[in-house]
């Protein structure tokens, strides 16, 4: 059996797509052939993320032309993450890099606030009920937050590294961004001569000065349709479940065996399915 990701050309999962797994693994494995249609309530999730986003920074928006000016702009936003979290307390949308076993992963923290010396990651979820959500779409949530925060823990106690970001991203030390990326870099009073992979090597350096991660995540539910506050609820960091969760997730991704459907019991998931009766006929 092939490697997914070798099989689709692409260099890393998405945080989403491994916790994705524990709704519907053949779900996740259909969109890398079939990328899924955004939803009313995808739009809308969206939206509630990029709204609480642009509370807290303003959006430039940019052309990107070379890998350099990708690399230069995911560590401008992530430095600036960072400096505003120690600063403030807070930051929204924070990228975060590692590995899963031998997989090179990201994800994007909805937000961390510094309290009392300590992190505490809070991911935003909107619903169309007004109501918090059953058991099965909660382990989907626990096993996406408890990787963010492996993630952000492997950052801060080194065990995931420039070098090895470097070698995951297949990147040379050379390189500068582009004159045009520049010019709207300078236009926007953004503009710094440093070099992309000097940025990445200081992003690396803060991720190390940061204090202790909490191990309580907080899940926030908010009504899409009148954005109000539905409750909290709250995972315990695991580091020996989300271990087992991720070996799990990571056989399939090594081509050990087929993606599974629903069981049984889940049969109601697939009538949320975009791909039940076209790509899929469980
Ligand atoms: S139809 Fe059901 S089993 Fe098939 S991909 Fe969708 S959720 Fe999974």
């Amino acid at each position: 059996m092939c490697r997914p990701l070798e099989k689709y050309g692409r260099s890393h999962l998405k945080v989403t797509e491994l916790s994705g797994q524990f709704w519907c693994e053949r779900q996740v494995a259909l969109s890398l052939e079939h990328p899924r249609t955004e939803t009313e309530e995808m739009a809308c999730g969206s939206e509630v993320h990029k709204r609480l986003m642009l509370e807290l920074v303003d959006e430039v928006p940019v052309t990107l032309q070379t890998a350099e000016d990708e690399l230069y702009l995911l560590m401008l936003n992530v430095r600036t993450g960072l400096e505003q979290l120690v600063k403030d307390g807070k930051t929204r949308e924070l990228f975060v890099f590692g590995r899963a076993g031998a997989f090179p992963v990201v994800g994007i923290i909805d937000e961390v606030s510094l309290d009392h010396g300590r992190l505490t990651l809070l991911d935003h979820k909107t619903r169309t009920r007004p109501t918090l959500p059953p058991p099965p779409s909660f382990l989907t949530t626990e096993v996406q937050v408890m990787t963010y925060r492996k993630l952000l823990d492997d950052l801060r106690e080194g065990r995931y590294v420039f070098d090895d970001f470097m070698q995951d991203r297949n990147f040379q030390e050379s390189g500068d961004i582009s004159p045009e990326f520049k010019a709207q870099l300078e236009a926007a009073g953004v503009y710094e001569r440093i070099s992309p992979v000097d940025i990445a090597r200081e992003v690396f350096g803060k991720f190390r000065q940061l204090p202790p991660v909490s191990d309580f995540i907080i899940i926030r539910y908010i009504h899409q349709g009148s954005g109000n506050h539905l409750g909290d609820k709250v995972v315990l960091y695991d580091q020996g479940i989300i271990g087992q969760k991720l070996v799990h997730a990571l056989q399939f991704w090594n081509g050990e065996r087929e993606a599974r459907g629903v069981g049984f019991r889940e049969r109601w998931k697939c009538n949320y399915c975009e791909y039940k009766g076209v790509q899929c006929r469980e």
